[in-house]
């Protein structure tokens, strides 16, 4: 009898898994038609705001999902099944050439504000990425400054050669590099020895917990001071409050990016608000245009 009840167990195990498998692989040949029909799979804009300015530092693409039967999927309903595929650098390449067609598009209303794409980890592996990226800059006439990759360092990171010469020709290339969920176990600091960077994102979650955690007040103040000491940009993630703001104003953080400003947006609503923003003073371009 015990043997049996093991035995039915086995079976209803490898029978959800394989549902789920089926689901995978469905997904993923849904996947394939999806990136040749351009308004399945849309970027959901959203700006980052220079605290001490008011004026755009950025727009981060979040990747959405019309899907047909679905309805609207986010990067959780499905990134990990894309990154597991075969898919990934086809999908990797869709997402920054409609990122750079929108910095294009608002380059073009005069707006000087890069855009920034999520990278998933195993894109640095793949060898190809920088001469893509530098297909999809020239195709799209996008100065490489105005690229921004966001990457967030994981426990897979197996490879570390092979991801730091990427890495190493991606910042040749001249785009910038940002440290996306700093501070999280997939972001740490060993990170900012192995590769120069540009940014730093403070997490989420140090953010929410700011006002209450003496711990995650520690943390959030201790990256803006170390951005400070490297010279790099360091932007609050998830900003949904006045107090949070001016907590991060008073810190001296440079940017941030949440709900308090802006939800994510649709590419068509993007130019106008950026538009509506105060124009960043000059000192970075001054450094942009003397090659610096
Ligand atoms: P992330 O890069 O840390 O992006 C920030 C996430 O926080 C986004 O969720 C954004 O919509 C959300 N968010 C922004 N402001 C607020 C706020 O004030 N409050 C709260 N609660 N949330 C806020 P989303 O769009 O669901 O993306 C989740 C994650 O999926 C991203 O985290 C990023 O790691 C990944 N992702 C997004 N787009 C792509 C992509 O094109 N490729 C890859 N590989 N990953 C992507
Ligand atoms: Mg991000
Ligand atoms: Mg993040
Ligand atoms: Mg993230």
């Amino acid at each position: 009898h015990e043997a049996k009840e093991g035995g039915t167990r086995v079976v209803s195990y490898a029978a959800s898994q394989d549902e789920a498998s089926t689901d995978r692989l469905a997904l993923v040949a849904e996947l394939r038609s999806a990136l040749d029909v351009h308004d399945q799979i849309v970027l959901a804009l959203q700006p980052a705001i220079d605290l001490a300015t008011g004026a755009a530092t950025g727009v981060e693409a979040l990747v959405r999902w019309r899907h047909p039967r679905r309805g609207k999927l986010n990067p959780i309903d499905f990134v990990r099944t894309v990154e597991a595929s075969e898919l990934l650098g086809p999908f990797t390449r869709y997402v920054i050439d409609k990122a750079l067609a929108s910095a294009a598009e608002w380059g073009l209303e005069g707006v000087d504000v890069p855009v920034s794409v999520n990278l998933s980890a195993r894109s640095l592996l793949d060898p190809k990425l920088p001469s893509d990226v530098a297909e999809l800059l020239k195709r799209h006439q996008v100065p490489p400054r105005r690229l921004v990759l966001e990457i967030t360092e994981t426990v897979v990171m197996s490879d570390l050669r092979v991801i730091d010469e990427v890495l190493g020709e991606l910042r040749e290339l001249g785009v910038q590099l940002s440290v996306d969920d700093f501070g999280t176990g997939y972001s740490s600091l060993t990170f900012l020895t192995r590769i120069a960077v540009d940014e730093v994102k403070v997490d989420r979650s140090f953010v929410r917990a700011m006002a209450d955690s003496p711990e995650a007040a520690a943390i959030v103040r201790t990256t803006v001071d170390l951005g400070r000491q490297l010279g790099l940009r360091v932007v609050a993630e998830g900003v949904e409050t006045h107090e949070q703001r001016r907590e991060l104003t008073r810190l001296g953080c440079t940017a941030a990016q949440g709900f308090h400003f802006f939800r994510p947006m649709p590419a068509d609503e993007i130019t106008a608000a950026l538009r509506s923003l105060p124009e960043q003073p000059t000192p970075d371009k001054a450094a942009e245009s003397t090659g610096v």
